[in-house]
């Protein structure tokens, strides 16, 4: 069902959804969720329209034991013309089993805070950023597209309030460490869209283009579709989201964490930005997933649209 087309002037034609589920969003499952499955939802999610799907992690497998199985998802991935399978990568040893199971675009995981770089990623800033530089490098000479992240842009648990300038930053080095795209996380859930409209300005005034700029909401405060409205009013065009609102954040107070790909679809389709993607097939594939896993899916959208008063007048 559709309730019609209104657009807002100043809005781009279309935004590239990076769908994050199967990485992020799975990651943060206690049970194992079989190789097979992960490929079958990654099989539904490009069916459904979505061109880029970040699918696993060459992280430690002791780290993430969910996104053990790397190589054997790498090996299962339908190949489709135009669709990219981003992988996370954390080091050099993750960079050279990334590769060899065929990686053509890589992610590398970054902090705009002290704090966070030293919980999270066992280093400061600095070092953190500095082990980056091997990866990045080595990837952009084997021709292989990079994607960096920065998290807690918005907002730190230990550290509070992160200044624009930090996220300025580190955006900057790892641009200049040759990273195409940086994706801003509010990990935290935090910001709202003055916030976000303030940051992008920020970031922007210091020289970078929108276009090599990704945002990462979560909706733990439930602000992700109006920061992302935000964002995508102030030029961006390339947004992260998970299918079927997969995924929290540790770190965060509630569990609710990755903006839905559905709830995102849903508005971008009411103000007619195109993104490629059949919200029915979506929101279908993320039913599938969730009788799997054995609750039902987050997503307002998800939900609205499995619930039977959607047919009655
Ligand atoms: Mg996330």
């Amino acid at each position: 069902m559709t309730y019609g087309v209104h657009a807002v002037p100043g809005l781009p034609a279309s935004v590239r959804i990076w769908e994050v589920g199967p990485r992020d969003g799975l990651q943060n499952e206690a049970r194992a969720v079989p190789t097979e499955v992960k490929a079958e939802l990654i099989r539904r999610l490009v069916a459904a329209g979505l061109s880029t799907v970040e699918v696993t992690s060459f992280v430690a497998p002791r780290w993430v034991p969910q996104l053990a199985d790397a190589e054997r998802l790498s090996a299962l991935l339908p190949w489709h013309e135009g669709v990219r399978y981003p992988v996370l990568v954390p080091n050099m040893v993750g960079l050279e089993r990334a590769l060899a199971a065929g990686a053509r675009d890589i992610a590398v995981f970054a902090s705009a805070t002290e704090a966070f770089a030293r919980r999270n990623l066992n280093r400061s800033l600095d070092e953190s950023l500095a082990t980056f530089d091997p990866v990045v490098g080595t990837a952009r000479r084997e021709g292989v597209g990079v994607r960096a992240y920065i998290s807690m842009c918005f907002g730190d648990p230990w550290e509070g309030q992160v200044a624009a300038a930090a996220v300025v930053a580190v955006t900057r080095r790892l641009l200049d460490m040759g990273c195409e795209e940086v994706s801003l996380g509010d990990t935290i859930g935090v910001a709202t869209p003055g916030h976000v409209t303030a940051l992008l300005k920020a970031v922007g005034d210091a020289g970078t283009p929108s276009e090599r700029i990704a945002v990462h909401f979560h909706d733990t405060y439930g602000q992700a579709l109006a920061n992302t409205l935000a964002a995508i009013q102030a030029g961006v065009t390339t947004v992260d989201a998970s299918a079927g609102g997969l995924g929290g954040c540790p770190y965060a107070r509630s569990a609710t964490g990755n903006l839905a790909t559905e709830d995102l679809v849903w508005m971008l389709d009411g103000l007619g930005v195109a993104t490629g993607v059949d919200l029915t097939a979506l929101a279908a594939a993320s039913r599938w997933l969730a009788d799997i896993l054995g609750r039902p899916s987050p997503s307002r959208v998800v939900q609205a649209l499995s619930s039977p008063a959607e047919d009655s007048p």
